[in-house]
């Protein structure tokens, strides 16, 4: 452990924050953020809220779902789900995903609610098969929804969601479908109404930009329904009582106004850049990444964690270290001496991985910059990799489609 007084206090130059959440912060948000406090009744704050949910809606590619916008993190966000959709007859089905799934299902247990999983292979997106089945099985319906991580941040993987949207088809099943785009949104494609999801949440502080701090539910006609007849008592994020023009119910008490400033701005730098372009600029810093770990991995001691090609998140890589080799000795020589922020290994995969998050406000010389970072960190920790791996991302993103 680094000792809180060796911390240097100021460093020259910018540090690189490669967590996957929190992210890089563009300045245009932080500054929309120190704008001054209004009172509640200024015209200006009912504009920025509206701005936010028209937005939002635009962002999650969604016609008619309602947005709500919580003062909270994403754990918030999943109590908001649960408190909405959970009755005391019913039962919701918690994919396995990773470690994210896995927290899910414990805070839903944690509030009393039945929950059902389907199992989990570590390497590998969601066993969309598994899915179907325990929808067959469910002849009585007693599962209300299937709960699905887009993208699980612990593993680096992304499921298949059109897959899982087929699935529940498939099974002839009424379930919602309810999707976490914590990690993906603004990074990986997403098209709530083209998939059929019922109800998408997320948080500010991965792809959107902004400091953690701010929730979001987009809840369609037939989820806001469901819970209306059928969910267990709730207050604070109970969504008919937000579902108003009246600022002050819409967020039960005092809305979060310096993070929606900074959320309508963050919406107008995506939509500045074009959501395509956003997405396209992710894969090609992915594939930067994913180049220099395939050099990397040719000396046995690091490798990828995730075993399906295709299912590599555009947010963020996991990588996985042989054993006898500490990643977070890696990550605190790559943040201290380096100044390369990167993620540990969750859950399962604690002092097994270490993560590189490549989303949000990031280019190519970050990029670099990062990958060059690590790899100085991996020679002072004498890990033995192949030395090449900063020129295959050049070269990788000298050849990129441009
Ligand atoms: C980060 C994350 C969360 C939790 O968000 P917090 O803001 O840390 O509470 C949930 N789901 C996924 C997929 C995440 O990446």
């Amino acid at each position: 452990m680094i000792q809180a007084s060796s911390i240097t206090p100021r460093i020259a130059g910018i540090r690189f924050v490669h967590s996957p959440g929190p992210t890089h912060v563009p300045d245009e948000v932080m500054h929309a953020m120190q704008r001054p406090m209004t009172d509640l009744s200024d015209p200006r704050v009912a504009a920025t809220i509206a701005a936010c949910e028209q937005g939002m809606k635009r962002i999650l590619r969604t016609q008619h779902a309602n947005i709500f916008l919580y003062a909270s993190n994403g754990h918030g966000v999943w109590e908001a789900v649960s408190a909405n959709l959970a009755s005391p007859k019913h039962t919701l089905l918690i994919a396995g995903s990773g470690h994210f799934s896995d927290q899910w299902a414990l805070q839903t247990l944690g509030l009393n609610i039945s929950i059902q999983r389907t199992a989990h292979t570590e390497g590998h997106p969601i066993d969309v098969a598994a899915i179907e089945q325990a929808l067959r099985e469910d002849k009585a319906h007693k599962i209300s929804a299937v709960m699905v991580v887009h993208t699980d941040t612990a593993s680096g993987i992304t499921s298949d969601l059109a897959a899982v949207r087929r699935a529940i088809t498939a099974a002839a099943h009424p379930a919602l479908y309810v999707v976490d785009v914590v990690a993906s949104l603004a990074a990986a494609p997403f098209d709530m109404d083209a998939l059929g999801v019922d109800v998408a949440l997320g948080s500010s502080q991965k792809g959107l930009m902004l400091p953690p701090g701010l929730g979001f539910v987009a809840v369609n006609e037939r989820a806001f329904e469901w819970s209306k007849t059928h969910a267990d008592p709730r207050f604070y994020w109970d969504w008919v009582g937000r579902k108003t023009d009246n600022q002050s119910a819409k967020f039960c008490g005092t809305p979060p106004l310096a993070h929606l400033a900074g959320l309508e701005v963050s919406i107008g730098l995506l939509e500045a850049e074009g959501l395509p372009a956003v997405f396209a600029r992710h894969q090609r810093l992915a594939s930067a990444v994913h180049a220099a770990l395939g050099r990397w991995a040719t000396q046995g001691a690091v490798r990828f964690h995730c075993q399906v090609p295709a299912a590599l998140s555009a947010s963020v890589t996991a990588i996985e270290v042989a054993q006898g080799i500490d990643p977070e000795a890696l990550r605190t020589v790559a943040r201290e001496r380096f100044q390369v922020a990167m993620a540990g290994g969750l859950g399962p995969l604690a002092g097994r991985v270490f993560r590189i998050g490549h989303l949000g406000d990031m280019n190519e010389p970050m990029i670099l910059g990062a990958l060059a970072g690590i790899e100085a960190a991996m020679l002072v920790q004498k890990i033995p990799f192949g030395t090449d791996g900063v020129a295959a991302a050049v070269a990788y993103l000298a050849n990129a489609t441009w």
